[in-house]
């Protein structure tokens, strides 16, 4: 058994946020609490060597696995990142965009509504605040056709601290093999399970 399989896979955070900041792409793993954050990023991300930190996109038809580890100073805290998620433009944005490097912040995610949002916000129905009115006890959308009954947004919020990444793959299921982070995330968290 090598060293890497026994560090402790975790994927109870909510998704992750894809943002240009700084000039550059910022790979943004949400937590809805921030003291989970900031406590995450003290105990394991800040002992990871910045040139260790590896991140890879495993896509599997309209979903993908986010896996994310790296080599720490402090082994006994150390912890490996991953999550399925759901295909989006700004991930897609991202692999586009990324040109090798990205920075790594956490962030903090909270839904929105109409009494807490800015009025700038823009509904997760893509149209403004502005648009939505109060009908028969919701925030129903103003704009013709949209279906929207509830005005309902989000706020990320970045943590400070950053560091930079300069391995970032995508990868084919069929290729997992050749890359030692992502079978061991791949073998424990989804082949194991199905024997
Ligand atoms: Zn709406
Ligand atoms: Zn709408």
């Amino acid at each position: 058994m090598s060293k890497e399989v026994s560090i402790p896979w975790i994927s109870d955070f909510l998704g992750v946020a894809y943002r240009y900041y700084d000039l550059r792409m910022n790979v943004v793993p949400l937590f809805s609490e921030r003291k989970q954050a900031v406590n995450l990023w003290h105990d394991t991300i800040h002992w990871w060597n910045d040139h260790s930190i590896k991140i890879r996109f495993v896509e599997t038809g309209d979903q993908y696995w986010f896996v994310m580890g790296g080599d720490s100073t402090k082994p006994q805290t150390n912890k490996s990142f991953f999550k399925i998620l759901d295909k989006s433009p700004n991930y897609e944005r991202f692999k586009k965009g990324h040109d090798g490097e990205a920075y790594l912040r956490l962030g903090t995610y909270t839904k929105k509504f109409k009494n807490d949002a800015k009025d700038d916000a823009v509904c997760n129905c893509s149209h403004i605040k502005e648009d939505h009115e109060l009908e028969r006890g919701q925030d129903a959308c103003l704009v013709e056709e949209c279906q929207c009954k509830k005005f309902e947004t989000f706020q990320v919020n970045l943590l400070k601290k950053k560091k930079t990444i300069t391995d970032i793959k995508f990868l084919q299921e069929d290729e997992v093999k050749d890359d030692p982070l992502t079978w061991n995330c791949l073998y424990i968290n989804k082949y194991r399970k199905m024997n």
